[in-house]
């Protein structure tokens, strides 16, 4: 009997490698346990290691299966563990040395069960081609080396084998590699899907892949933290036909910076689209937009001085950028209008451009119409303050919209139409949430606190299901199980949106009640209703406390990290919901510095956000946990052609006897624990190797 250890279920992966490459079909067992030719037995194995057993070289050099990108990682220790359920010890060293060798030997992927952690290379790494790709398209999560393609293909076949949607959420702070993940993810599935090239599935996966472009041009730009930041939440569905091709898709975006479109940060710039069409527009369309070429002539591209962009070639990025928009089917006077509005923006005395009366811009900028209390209406002039205040504020709208409109018009092409579930079976969807990460400034507004308030639920998600209610369900089904600990950051979660005294509750009433409550009357409240709350603090509470610098401010003790607010009210909580579909697929990202650099893997910040993340909990819930749960009868279906004792049909009392029949026949007893009405598989391995007997049968 092999004692199914962890590592043991590991090894046989590989070994599974091993008897598919060297088409060794009659040794007659499994290999186990291997040997190097200096006799050092070893977890993972690689060429010249010979079976203990019965002494076969595993991997010679001509049956050793193809490595295109050199990446394969049987190479055992010296690379680390590829999953950190195999690490000796689950202590925060073990974890940080483990992520800090792999990141320095370029594995900048290692897995947590299903879970995909990613530190980000700063780098090109050449791991991405098209024959990686191929080493990963439909096998299973364990067969290859962790890659976001090994997450990419198990959600895929988790939608396309049980036709249910599925998500990928990519979570991480600001430059930890999401964005860069999540086009790897949809670069992965354009290229699975539609093998027989079908021109209306071609023409879909084009436009889904172009649309990242457009969106970067116009939701992304230069922050201190990252050249090319996203500056808007972005959730992609894509959704497929009963062949597992995309038929189509749809955008969500969230929270879009629109501050920035007027203000930016020392060493910051405002959205790529500015200096895209400065640097990159034809002479004549500057001249009909009555531009200069320099960002530095305009306020809202120079304020933060950092008009070049070292990473990111703005004239290049507009060529593509135009070449997007119409492959998308954007028509030429629609891509005009994008880039009057535009200029209409960094000009702001605009009348030709918009098409307005340049009688009525001006009265719209310097004057606001009042009703008298005797019914008259009146124009009344807005000092400086009040005019450039409804000038920003007329900027940030008009960005707004049309970022908007932009992803309404991609929204329009992709969408699926004319979709007959009857003619065409169901259709499903993956979801990719690429959403910016917590982010803590000297000063933060409003934005900032929703952005960590979403950080906050995501979080939430992923506590929910990958720590709660997978202990919870064990707890129910009697499986012995020694509880872990982890901290739930819902407290924090309620502090933000309970009914009547959290936050946002207190903020939405100082809306309703607009210019007759002030910030410090609504601090008073808030302070009043959350003083006691352990997450909570503010200048007035604690006027000891000199990083909080203004009178107003507050702060929130996030599970990141502490972030100070200025309660700015009259900004406007964004439409739209985020609804995440069932089970899903993690990557977690990690930035190994705050330097942009390839060399440095900063131990403190790094551990900090493996801390922050959870991920040593996630490892010890999901190493002492059970891989694969189903319930008996469904167990029985899928597998009872693979015993004797159940095929076709079994005499035992129950299901749950019928299935012991089926795993002790295949020697799997130490794998499984059996629960009131579920099978509990430790390893994906066992799973695995009853598909192929079912497949071979
Ligand atoms: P933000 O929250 O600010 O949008 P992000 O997590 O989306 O940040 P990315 O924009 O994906 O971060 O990554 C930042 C930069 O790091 C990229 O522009 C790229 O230079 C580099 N990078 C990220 N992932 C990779 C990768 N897999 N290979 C090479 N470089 C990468
Ligand atoms: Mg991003």
């Amino acid at each position: 009997m092999t004692c199914w250890s962890l590592q043991t279920a590991v090894i046989t992966d590989f070994t599974q490698l091993s008897l598919r490459s060297c088409n060794d079909k009659d040794v007659g067992h499994t290999h186990s346990t291997f040997v190097s030719s200096t006799g050092l037995e070893r977890t993972t194995v690689s060429a010249g290691f010979l079976c203990l057993s019965c002494h076969l070289p595993l991997f010679s050099p001509s049956n050793r299966p193809s490595d295109p990108a050199g990446m394969a990682e049987l190479e055992g220790l010296e690379f680390g563990k590829s999953d950190f359920v195999l690490l000796d010890e689950v202590t925060m060293e073990q974890f940080m040395e483990n992520l800090k060798l792999r990141f320095e030997k370029g594995r900048i992927y290692t897995f947590i069960g299903e879970v995909v952690v990613s530190v980000n290379p700063y780098k090109h790494l050449d791991i991405y081609g098209k024959e990686v790709i191929e080493d990963y398209r439909g096998r299973e999560l364990y067969e290859n080396p962790p890659h976001l393609y090994a997450v990419a293909d198990a959600a895929y076949k988790a939608m396309k084998r049980r036709a249910k949607d599925t998500c990928i959420v990519i979570s991480g702070e600001s430059g930890a590699g999401k964005t860069e993940a999540s086009k790897y993810i949809m670069q992965y599935i354009a290229a699975i899907t539609n093998p027989s090239q079908r021109a209306e599935v071609e023409s879909v996966k084009n436009v889904l892949l172009k649309s990242n472009c457009v969106l970067e041009a116009f939701g992304n730009a230069k922050t201190n933290r990252n050249d090319n930041s996203s500056r808007f939440g972005k959730y992609m569905d894509i959704n497929f036909n009963f062949n597992g091709d995309p038929t189509g898709g749809h955008i969500n975006n969230y929270l879009l910076e629109k501050s920035r479109v007027v203000q930016q940060h020392e060493g910051e710039r405002n959205f790529h689209s500015f200096y895209q069409v400065l640097r990159g527009g034809s002479d004549d369309l500057l001249k009909s937009l009555c531009l200069q070429r320099d960002p530095a002539e305009y306020a809202y591209t120079s304020q933060g001085a950092a008009v070049t962009l070292a990473s990111n070639n703005d004239s290049l990025c507009h060529k593509a950028v135009m070449a997007a928009l119409k492959v998308i089917g954007f028509t030429a006077e629609e891509i005009s209008s994008i880039y009057k509005i535009l200029s209409t923006i960094l000009h702001l005395h605009i009348s030709e451009l918009t098409s307005t009366e340049p009688e009525n811009t001006r009265k719209a900028l310097l004057y606001r119409t009042v009703a008298t209390g005797g019914g008259e209406v009146i124009e009344k002039g807005h000092n400086e303050q009040e005019a450039s205040y409804g000038r920003d504020a007329f900027a940030k709208a008009l960005y707004e919209r049309l970022f908007g409109w932009i992803v309404g018009r991609i929204n329009s092409v992709i969408e699926v139409k004319d979709y007959n579930p009857a003619l065409h079976g169901k259709n499903t969807v993956i979801g990719v949430l690429d959403i910016y990460g917590f982010e803590i400034f000297d000063n933060n507004s409003f934005e900032q606190f929703c952005i960590n308030y979403c950080n906050e639920k995501l979080q939430q998600l992923f506590i929910e299901l990958i720590l709660r209610q997978e202990q919870d369900e064990y707890q129910r089904e009697g499986i012995t199980w020694q509880h872990i600990e982890y901290f739930n950051n819902q407290i924090i979660v309620d502090l933000v949106e309970q009914p009547h005294k959290g936050i946002i509750s207190i903020l939405d009433e100082a809306c309703l009640t607009a210019g007759k409550v002030t910030d410090t009357v609504c601090l008073d409240s808030m302070n009043k209703k959350l003083g006691q709350h352990p997450h909570y603090t503010s200048r007035k509470l604690c006027p000891a406390d000199k990083t909080m610098e203004f009178n107003r401010d507050f702060r929130i003790r996030h599970y990141a990290g502490d972030v100070t607010s200025d309660p700015v009210l009259k900004e406007m909580w964004p439409d739209g919901k985020m609804s995440i579909t069932e089970e899903p697929y993690y990557v977690r990202c990690i930035k190994p510095n705050e330097v942009k650099s390839p060399l440095l893997f900063d131990d403190g910040r790094c551990q900090h956000q493996v801390a922050y993340l959870g991920l040593l909990e996630n490892v010890r819930v999901r190493r002492a946990g059970f891989a694969y749960r189903q319930p008996y009868a469904r167990f029985l279906q899928r597998y009872k052609m693979t015993c004797e004792y159940t095929w076709p049909n079994h005499l035992m009392s129950s299901d749950q006897e019928a299935v012991e029949a089926i795993v002790n026949q295949h020697g799997f007893e130490d794998d499984v624990a059996y629960g009131h009405t579920k099978l509990f598989v430790r390893t994906p391995r066992t799973l695995f190797t009853l598909e192929q007997e079912r497949a071979a049968l």
